[in-house]
């Protein structure tokens, strides 16, 4: 048991006073009763199977902000840091913070905020592998840092940048409510830290001492409708009717008068003009993800183009299986979705623990997403293995894999797209995102049955019109739902709005980019539906296809991943600043720990590990210098 020392201050002990029974979302408060089963469970802290005497060990507990006391002093986040030995890059509580006004009536809104221990963690729906369980014990959301495989899909559905992905460990850490210290009856440390009054802690919806509310948001706070988060706030002062934020996301907070609260809406910064942006755009963590979803989807499209088609008597396509272009089709087809598989199971912090994934089929999408992938690579696998036989066992297996592939493809991809209907992120959570993904489908897998079958035909084109039709379908799914998509986000509010901006100035030109190709792709699909493609002109005409076709998924994908902004608690000029992080890294600042910005990609500590070995000075340098531009890039 946590040790409690005997000069510990008053104020650092838990209040006993009598709770309500239901917080404001309706929810009760009140997690188990003494007959459940649940009760009386140890929570097994650091190994110590004792059990605290805490009276309130089974209500929800939660943090209670005053926000108008906060100074930021950081006293918190430092006392947090050190209970939970943190580095310097990692902090499970943080200090941002708005501002509004101007000279000198200026005035500043500080927010220190943890983990909520949400009514309903999407944290722990989302993760592949049940490395977070919400207790019945304080009602805390706990995450198991040695389950975690450090895919970082926490980090992207938590509306409060609460999980924390450690690139040096491979694996995601959090707040765990100092749950060690609540078996014995004190708060947690950032409370018992706070100089200022302002934090507080205790059963949810219990206003201590002195305070009079317990608001469920303030200007800054991501919207609790999504998580019902268990915070509660005192915010008194008057404030601008516009709060703005510091760090670079192009997002302010306007006062809604008749809503009585702030909402966020696009704050137009920083350069307005349209720029590339090649470096940012093409060289991010989240490239695995570019290849993996282009390639699996355009195997996929491939797959179901040579499996349905000769079941449907499509004469075109049953002609592709039955020629030579037909094995060296299932070969590219293999290594393309092999390289994309291989890629993003290295992007986790753990490739090794990649079976994890499988652990919540339950309720994460992102398990369901690896169930089905999985199962249509195998079944692709097979097929692939039993069309090498004419004997008809092989050809019974085969049918019987192309149904499993086909249900496994279609389950994969649909739960691909549920991956990214994220309510904190708006960006994604469009039916664009669907529609692209399928017309991908589509469009890709035409072209990637073309590119290797048409050169095998002697009669290549009727199949041409046939993939220029697919094509052509896929393409101009995309195509509305971009439509959609642009005109809903410049409508819209908040990050939604926020991103469409930084599509139009900081990736204009690239975004532009991707709707010339896609509308020149359009026409150059329809051509080839209708005309399809012979002679030195068909030829030509089909490489440049496939170049603009290759140039133009790649484009739109990148921009899907580099244009999201998630809904965070706002930042400060150089803490948890996406700018300021992305200059220490340019500049290699972030060599120095006390900046408290690392580089992505846990690979890179590998290599220190390794520098640390190497003697020759010269070499060294080499080392990290070759470190620095393939980590970095
Ligand atoms: Fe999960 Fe985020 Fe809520 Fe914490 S704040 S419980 S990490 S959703």
């Amino acid at each position: 048991m946590y040790k409690v020392r005997e000069d510990e201050p008053k104020y650092v002990f838990l209040r006993k006073e009598p709770s309500q029974v239901k917080n404001q979302h309706g929810k009760f408060i009140e997690l188990a009763q003494p007959d459940s089963e649940l009760y009386g469970e140890s929570l097994n802290i650091n190994g110590d199977d004792g059990i605290g005497e805490n009276p309130d060990r089974y209500k929800q507990h939660g943090f209670h902000f005053t926000a108008d006391n906060c100074i930021a002093c950081h006293a918190c986040e430092a006392a947090c840091s050190e209970k939970n030995d943190n580095p310097a890059h990692l902090a499970f509580r943080s200090v941002g913070y708005v501002e509004g006004g101007s000279y000198p009536s200026y005035t500043r809104l500080n927010i220190s905020m943890a983990c909520n221990h949400c009514d309903n963690p999407v944290c722990l729906k989302g993760c592949p592998t049940r490395a977070y369980t919400k207790f019945a014990e304080y009602g805390a959301v706990l995450q198991d840092p040695e389950i975690c495989f450090g895919c970082g899909y926490c980090t992207w559905v938590c509306p409060y940048n609460a999980p924390q992905l450690d690139p040096v460990k491979g694996q995601v850490t959090k707040c765990n409510m100092c749950v060690d210290r609540l078996e014995v009856g004190l708060k947690p440390a950032c409370v018992s830290a706070c100089l200022g009054g302002a934090l507080d802690f205790g059963v949810v919806e219990n206003t201590p001492e002195n305070r009079d509310q317990a608001r469920l948001d303030i200007p800054g706070f991501p919207t609790p409708e999504i998580t019902h988060p268990n915070i509660r706030f005192q915010q008194k002062k008057t404030l601008p009717r516009e709060m703005t934020r510091t760090d670079s996301m192009p997002v302010k907070y306007h006062r809604d008068d008749a809503a009585d609260k702030f909402v966020s809406e696009l704050h137009e910064k920083g350069d307005k003009t349209r720029q590339w942006n090649w470096g940012k755009l093409l060289g991010t963590h989240e490239n695995a993800h570019i290849l993996f979803t282009l390639s699996t989807q355009a195997v996929f499209g491939a797959f179901l183009m040579i499996t349905l088609g000769p079941w449907f008597g499509v004469a075109e396509l049953t002609a592709v299986t039955s020629s030579t272009a037909f094995l060296p089709l299932l070969g590219i087809m293999l290594v393309l979705m092999g390289l994309g598989m291989f890629k993003l199971n290295m992007h986790l912090g753990k490739p090794h623990r990649f079976y994890r994934g499988f652990n919540n089929l339950r309720h994460s999408p992102l398990s369901r997403e690896i169930a089905g992938v999985s199962a249509f690579f195998g079944s692709f696998v097979g097929y692939s293995a039993m069309s090498l036989f004419d004997a008809s066992i092989a050809q019974l297996l085969a049918t019987v894999f192309a149904v499993t592939g086909i249900l496994g493809g279609a389950l994969g991809v649909y739960y691909m797209v549920r991956i990214y209907r994220i309510k904190a992120r708006p960006y994604w959570d469009h039916w664009q995102t669907a529609s692209a993904f399928f017309g991908n489908t589509l469009s890709l897998g035409a072209l990637l049955v073309g590119i290797v079958s048409l050169p095998f035909m002697t009669e290549p084109t009727s199949l041409a019109k046939l993939l220029g039709v697919i094509a052509f379908i896929g393409l101009a799914l995309e195509a509305v739902g971009h439509i959609a998509h642009a005109r809903d986000l410049q409508r819209g509010v908040g990050e939604g709005a926020a991103a469409y901006f930084e599509q139009t100035t900081k990736f204009g030109k690239p975004y532009i980019s991707r709707n010339v190709l896609l509308g020149i792709n359009l026409l150059v699909s329809l051509g080839i539906a209708v005309d399809g493609l012979s002679g030195t002109l068909g030829l030509i005409t089909g490489v440049l296809f496939a170049l603009s076709m290759i140039a133009m998924a790649t484009i739109g994908r990148a921009l899907f991943y580099v244009l999201v902004i998630p809904t965070t608690l706002p930042g400060a000029f150089f803490w948890r600043n996406r700018e300021f992080q992305e200059h220490a890294r340019e500049t290699g600042m972030a060599h120095m720990p006390q900046v408290g910005v690392v580089y992505e990609g846990h690979h890179a500590f590998k290599v220190d590990e390794l520098l640390q070995t190497v003697r020759d000075t010269r070499l060294r340098d080499a080392i990290d210098h070759v470190k620095s531009i393939v980590v970095w890039k």
